[in-house]
């Protein structure tokens, strides 16, 4: 883990000295600012993204997260939002107009596609390719954006980002990624060119399954472009208190990644070996490009993955997941807990796949669990 992380995560940016020494920032669970005077209330106005006015916009507690947050990514600048999609949102909104392509890249969070779909009213269009295939070959003369995710989130399927960023580059295009499977601990891809990225805060920075939150980290031109058009119109702002939650995630977020990394291995490698089991889909397996690609971008792996059964019908992937005892059935991941689900519906449809986040519990018993899963394939 990269000492600076570390540094950032616990310390950095804290100004205690200015809050009588505490160690925990202080909340400031306020929605306006007052000013002493008329004059520096109007200087003020002049630029709301360098002043505390009113909470929707700029809060102190938000804004330790955001630096903290820019910091980890190596970014210059950070906008944090209520929700992943709430950034996702803002950037889309605030980037896109008229006439626009967006080329996504991998398999995109639903929610996201859904949201492109919306967008099509007002004439912005999308479609997808995986990573191995030839992105130049995909652009158009009016696309704005490539959107990838690496590692997506239900196949974990990689990217290239640096040949991406460079032929986004040749053509003035912006890259946008999804580094929630990763976190900046694992990932920094604005090291790899890549202009902007986002974070549902909800997953394994907040990483107690308590809050919600998103973040965009880029340059500061096109944040504050994000703040003016995408974050102050549409209002999608975090909390304060939810800031705090996460920045006490933040302070654990080195030792979770840790065991995450340790217990992400070891049950792909379990499941690997597993008769039942026909495809594990994590990127500690990846071969080919994708191996390549994980060995230079990615430090460490997280523990979302999927796999797939040996048949996997409905019933079998059901009798599966409804043996499990220790592990819940539950969207989302990032926490401390494990959980399963399928996106596979009982009339066939979505695919059949098992996902599981593995959490922080103890990995024999995370084994035990998955074994009872195995067992009832058998009755
Ligand atoms: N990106 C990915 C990969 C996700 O899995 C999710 C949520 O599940 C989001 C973005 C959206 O984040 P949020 O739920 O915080 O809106």
């Amino acid at each position: 883990m990269d000492p600076l992380d570390r540094h950032i995560c616990s310390h950095a940016y804290e100004q205690r000295q200015e809050h009588h020494g505490a160690v925990a920032p202080p909340l400031y669970q306020t929605s306006i600012f007052s000013f002493p005077d008329l004059e520096s209330f109007s200087r003020a106005q002049l630029d709301e993204r360098q002043h505390f006015i009113y909470s929707r916009g700029l809060n102190p507690t938000v804004k330790l997260l955001e630096d903290k947050l820019a910091a980890l990514e190596r970014g210059e600048a950070c906008k944090a939002f209520a929700s992943g999609m709430g950034a996702i949102a803002a950037t889309l909104f605030s980037l896109l107009g008229q006439g626009d392509h967006v080329l996504r890249i991998n398999q995109t969070y639903g929610p996201a596609v859904e949201l492109l779909d919306q967008m099509a009213r007002y004439g912005v269009s999308h479609d997808g390719i995986s990573g191995h295939q030839d992105i130049g070959a995909h652009l158009r003369p009016e696309t704005r954006l490539i959107y990838i995710e690496s590692p997506s989130s239900l196949r974990m399927e990689l990217a290239d980002l640096e040949a991406i960023a460079r032929i986004a580059r040749q053509h003035g295009i912006l890259t946008l990624i999804d580094n929630t499977w990763a976190t900046p601990l694992f990932q920094k891809p604005i090291t790899h060119g890549i202009d902007l990225v986002v974070h549902s805060l909800s997953k394994y920075i907040g990483g107690h399954s308590d809050v919600v939150g998103g973040a965009v980290i880029g340059n500061a031109e096109v944040i504050d472009r994000l703040f003016a058009n995408g974050h102050q119109l549409l209002g999608a702002a975090l909390s304060p208190h939810s800031a705090s939650l996460i920045l006490r995630g933040l302070r654990t977020l080195p030792v979770r990644m840790a065991e995450h990394l340790r217990h992400g291995q070891a049950i792909a490698a379990f499941l690997d070996a597993h008769p039942q089991v026909a495809a594990v889909y994590h990127p500690s397996l990846a071969q080919g490009p994708a191996a390549e690609w994980a060995a230079r971008q990615l430090k460490g792996h997280s523990g979302l993955l999927s796999f797939a059964l040996h048949d996997p019908s409905y019933p079998r992937v059901e009798r599966f997941i409804n043996a499990l005892q220790l592990m819940r059935i539950g969207v989302s991941w990032g926490g401390y807990e494990s959980l399963a689900l399928s996106p596979l519906r009982p009339d066939g449809s979505g695919q059949p796949l098992i996902r599981l986040a593995i959490g922080l519990e103890d990995i024999d018993e995370i084994i035990a669990d998955l074994e009872r899963g195995f067992t009832a394939l058998d009755h």
